[in-house]
């Protein structure tokens, strides 16, 4: 956004509460790569110039993407400079800072849609002998205490970990709810690389039927590792992960998992194959069906018959339980009445409504199907730049 609005000769600062890409720096664990090639996280006027564009950065590599742009483009980023409140004047804003105030006569919040690590409501429930991790707190496997390890969620994030903690020698159960479930390559190609030409990444906002949903779906199920190994629930099982349903409750010490556990995989399943459809429609429309391999389908995810619907957890031997059940904002220091009943910013394609002057950019399919990435930001940005300058120039 900064570059957009310097393009376009808007004067402006970024408060940034850390470092220049601090959530790359503070909020992730060790072992973390994107799952995103090296080629896609494209930003307005930079882009990967390395000699492994298909490969997959780790977060120094990614801190450094990212403090190498901001130099690159002269951001005049405000650093250690924490917001505690923003609120309409007249004639615009007041943001207050643990650094001092700034008025202004627009506000963009790129504060980041993952703040919160989501722990679901049944967690206080959780015997005392269990310790608890959000992937925000999760570092490497040595943290973990010796002993059985039950990771809650199954999109990135737990899959990666449960991955990453049973190969370190403990014995890991995975609680799985909907998911997205995709290959990492398919006909030769990388899935993102797939998506993107195919015209799926760039979908809109508002060109699709339920954006709400759209909003609310989980992250594919996708680790980027130098392997290009695809990490499904067959992978999982594989190599001994024990697969079970959404948790559902926790009572006396034993936890419950939903019976839906089939259903949830009938269903990504047939997403899935509806989305390698499209893409062998995409192949013929563009003649190259014969420069990539020929079209197949993946096994349907392995189920067993009657998926275990409760554990006992002390005689599971079960030591720890991991929260990858999804983030959300932290938007508390936003006082505006522009939050629907759930707590969401109410926008348009990330118009704030109701806040004339207020801009939203990085939520999930904000404008687009890839507004979540890094890729995605560029587009939205250069967007929004052009409704902040129609603003101020008293054209809106
Ligand atoms: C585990 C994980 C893995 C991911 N992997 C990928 C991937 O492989 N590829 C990809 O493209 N995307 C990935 N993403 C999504 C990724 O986070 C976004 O693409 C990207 O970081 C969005 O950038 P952003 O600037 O909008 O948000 P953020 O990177 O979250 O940046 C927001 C910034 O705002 C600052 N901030 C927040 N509150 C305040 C405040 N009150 N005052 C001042 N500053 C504040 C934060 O310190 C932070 O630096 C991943 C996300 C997670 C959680």
């Amino acid at each position: 956004m900064s570059h957009c609005l310097a393009e376009r000769s808007i004067d402006h600062v970024v408060l940034e509460r850390g470092e220049i890409a601090n959530s790359w720096r503070t909020e992730r664990w060790d072992s973390l790569r994107l799952l995103t090639p090296n080629w896609q996280s494209r930003l307005p006027g930079f882009g990967y110039a390395g000699d492994d564009p298909d490969g997959f950065r780790t977060m120094p590599e990614t801190v450094d993407f990212v403090t190498r742009y901001a130099k690159a483009i002269s951001a005049p980023v405000e650093t250690a400079t924490k917001v505690t409140s923003v609120r309409a004047v007249e004639e615009g804003y007041q943001v207050q800072t643990d650094r001092g105030e700034w008025r202004c006569r627009t506000v963009v919040i790129a504060s980041g849609a993952c703040n919160i690590a989501n722990v679901p409501a049944l967690s206080p429930a959780v015997p005392r002998s269990i310790e608890t991790f959000t992937p925000m707190e999760y570092r490497n496997p040595d943290q973990l205490a010796d002993g059985g390890v039950l990771v809650v969620g199954a999109s990135a994030t737990g899959i990666q970990l449960a991955d990453e903690i049973h190969r370190s020698g403990r014995a890991v159960t995975v609680a799985v709810g909907e998911h997205v479930r995709v290959p990492r390559t398919y006909r030769g190609k990388d899935i993102q690389w797939l998506m993107d030409a195919a015209g799926v990444l760039d979908e809109r906002y508002d060109q699709i039927d339920d954006i709400v949903r759209a909003r609310n779906l989980p992250s594919l199920q996708l680790v980027g590792s130098p392997e290009r190994a695809t990490l499904d629930l067959n992978a999982l099982a594989g190599i001994g992960i024990k697969v079970v349903g959404r948790l559902v409750g926790i009572r006396n010490g034993k936890v419950q998992f939903s019976g839906s556990l089939k259903n949830q995989c009938a269903l990504a399943d047939l997403k899935m194959t509806r989305l390698l459809d499209a893409i062998d429609e995409w192949t013929v429309a563009n003649g190259l069906e014969g420069d990539v391999p020929p079209p197949h389908r993946f096994e349907p995810t392995r189920i067993d018959d009657a998926p275990s619907l409760e554990m006992d957890l002390t005689n599971a031997g079960m030591k720890t339980i991991i929260w990858a059940t999804g983030y959300r904002p932290d938007t508390s220091w936003l006082h505006a009445p522009v939050f629907d009943r759930k707590g969401r910013i109410r926008h348009d394609g990330g118009v704030v409504i109701d806040a004339p002057g207020m801009y939203l950019l990085g939520m999930p399919f904000l404008r687009r199907r890839k507004s979540s990435l890094i890729d995605g930001a560029g587009s939205d940005a250069r967007d929004l730049s052009i409704h902040v300058r129609s603003f101020l120039d008293g054209r809106v």
